[in-house]
Parts: structure tokens; C-alpha cells; sequence
């Protein structure tokens, strides 16, 4: 089956849709859930299991985590990732090999969303590139915002760097998921914070003594934020000796008149207690949404041991480390000085 094929219409999606009128993407995809929903047993099985996920709050250095212990992952966070286990399977991403049922709503001519039947938040859709090419941000950067904007602020979009936590690093694709609990969007709001810029339409910032190392950046002005990005992207692959991309993850947000944008520069991809064997193996496997605070943790026996002390272990060791991210950020920091 093709993306001709996959794709649904308005027409066909009518019956699901709110009202009448010319329905925008947002309502595009709220459409497609009911839908998806009604035709697909495998996402109503998974949006059931979803609602039974449990959680246990946790604090890193004073940071709400969010522990979820959520089975249905195991998919993901257990997956190989490594070139020749990718080249090997059949990519399920590529519109030929979706589950039957599966159908997707257009986001303009290069992308489709679709929801993922491993969601780990609700409204959980992958928007993927109709063609089968590389997990990269160059030149995808301006996408991620207009997907922030074009979904609105009850959801957060985001990014997952080929070598640290995309599941198809082979090809193109971006996630989005509801925005309500994720608990780092809500501190940032309030956290003690270290101004980097606040020129040409664009704050941006570090959390000062937070859990991890971010990057944060908000404004109006989307050519200034993609110029920021690209600045910030060019910094940390010369300062962590990357050949291509750096690793990092992106969470976007749009709220009524800005954006923000949060770059989690990596270290590693997983921590050294996913590989261990016995008592201190912990299967967890950081990407974008662990990051911001909402820890998968598939195992049922690594959910009930798993402390603040080890998310605190864990996030400083797959995050970019203390001195190379202090690099980063006086050279950002300079930068903006000497405008
Ligand atoms: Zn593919």
C-alpha cells in the first residue's frame, strides 16, 4: 500500500470531524483518532493500555520525574538500533509496510501523521516523511515549528536524534504527543535561570542547577529561531567532535504568540546500567520525553526498584556533561556580548 493509499481526505474523514467547515491539521488529526479508533483494534488495544500506565513520582535534584510504567514499550525501548540490524528489517516507517489498517492525515506534501500503536502520551502521533531517507534535523529544523504552531499548545512536538533514541534512525520523522503533563514545560516557567541572549527576537537560556543540561530558547520570529538552531547545532558538533549531526533532542512548543524550543545536547545514547546484568540493570533508554521528565521504565521489576538517585545518575550520564556544556554556553553566551 502507498501514501495515495494511506492518506485519508477530508471527505472520507467527514463523518469524525467536529463540524462543517474548512477543518484545519489539529482537527485533521483529531478526525483520524476516531477514526484510527474505530477501524484499527491494535491502537484501540494500545490507547486502552495506555490508560492504565502507572506512574511513580519521583525528584532529581529537585526536578519532578514522572516514572511510567508503561509494558507496551518494551517494543522500543528494547530495540536494536545499531546499522546492520536496521538494514536488515523491514522499515516501519515506509508506507508499504504500516499495519493494514493503519491510514495517516497529509502534513503538506512531504510528511504524513500517523499515531503510533506504542504510545507513551496520549494523542501520540508520529509524523513521518513519505520518503525513506535519513533521521536528520538539517534543513527539518523550520518543519518542527510550523508542526508546534499548526497543532497548537495542547500538544508538544519533538525530535530524536538518529544515534540517540530515534527507533528508525533510517528514516525522517518527528513525534508529537498531548502537552499537559509533561513536567519539565511547567518548570521552566518557573526554575532560577541563566540569560544567554535576549536579542533579535529570541530568549534564550539555560536552568541553572536543574536535573540536566538544556538549551532554551523562545520567540515569535521563526527565520531568527532556525538561525539560533542552526548556530547552536554547528557549536555542539564542534565542541563534542561529532562528524555530522550532534546528538540531541528537541521538544517544541507553541503557546499563543511564541514558541519555545528545548535542545537536549547527549552524551551518550544509553546508560551503562542498560547493558549490566543482575541487580543494577535498568532497562531504560532516554529519548525526548524522558528527557523532559516522563521515564519509561517497560519492566515491571525496574519500575518498583527504581529511585530518584538513579534518574538522577542517569540523566547527567546520557546528557552532555558539565564542562563540555559550559563550553557551549559562554560561547553562546560571548556571542551574544559582543552583538
Ligand atoms: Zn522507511
Amino acid at each position: 500500500m502507498n501514501w495515495e493509499e494511506r492518506v485519508i481526505g477530508i471527505e472520507s474523514l467527514r463523518a469524525y470531524l467536529p463540524n462543517k467547515s474548512e477543518p484545519d491539521f489539529r482537527s485533521m488529526v483529531e478526525g483520524l483518532l476516531e477514526q484510527q479508533l474505530e477501524t484499527w483494534p491494535m491502537l484501540r488495544d494500545a490507547v486502552a493500555g495506555l490508560s492504565r500506565v502507572e506512574y511513580k513520582r519521583l525528584s532529581a535534584r529537585g526536578s519532578e520525574v514522572l516514572a511510567q510504567f508503561n509494558p507496551q514499550r518494551i517494543v522500543s525501548t528494547g530495540a536494536k538500533v545499531d546499522a546492520a540490524t536496521i538494514k536488515q528489517r523491514p522499515c516501519f516507517l515506509c508506507a508499504d509496510n504500516l499495519p493494514a489498517e493503519e491510514r495517516g492525515v497529509a502534513y503538506g506534501n512531504d510528511f504524513v501523521a500517523l499515531y503510533n500503536p506504542f504510545p507513551v502520551l496520549p494523542q501520540h502521533l508520529v509524523i513521518t516523511s513519505r520518503r525513506h531517507i535519513p533521521q536528520t534535523i538539517a534543513g527539518n529544523f523550520g518543519t518542527l515549528l510550523d508542526l508546534a504552531l499548526d497543532l497548537g499548545a495542547g500538544y508538544f512536538v519533538l525530535y530524536n536524534g538518529a544515534a540517540c533514541g530515534a527507533s528508525a534512525p533510517d528514516h525522517l520523522h518527528f513525534q508529537a504527543c498531548e502537552r499537559k503533563r509533561l513536567p519539565m514545560l511547567r518548570e521552566i516557567e518557573s526554575w532560577d535561570r541563566r540569560a544567554l541572549s535576549n536579542d533579535s527576537g529570541i530568549e534564550a537560556f539555560t536552568l541553572t542547577h536543574y536535573r540536566l543540561n538544556a538549551l532554551i530558547a523562545c520567540g515569535n520570529d521563526r527565520g531568527a529561531l532556525i538561525g539560533w538552531f542552526d548556530r547552536v547545532e554547528k557549536l555542539l558538533a564542534e565542541i563534542t567532535g561529532a562528524e555530522s549531526e550532534p546528538m540531541i533532542n528537541l521538544v517544541v512548543t507553541r503557546d499563543a504568540n511564541r514558541w519555545t524550543v528545548i535542545i537536549f545536547p547527549r552524551g551518550k545514547h544509553r546508560p551503562d546500567r542498560y547493558f549490566a546484568e543482575g541487580d543494577v540493570k535498568l532497562t531504560v533508554s532516554p529519548a525526548a520525553i524522558d528527557l523532559a521528565g516522563v521515564l519509561v521504565v517497560p519492566q515491571p521489576d525496574h519500575f518498583a526498584k527504581i529511585t530518584s538517585r538513579d534518574v538522577e545518575e542517569i540523566y547527567a550520564e546520557v546528557t552532555l556533561d558539565d564542562a563540555r556544556f559550559g563550553r557551549v554556553v559562554e560561547a553562546l553566551f560571548d556571542e551574544h556580548s559582543q552583538d
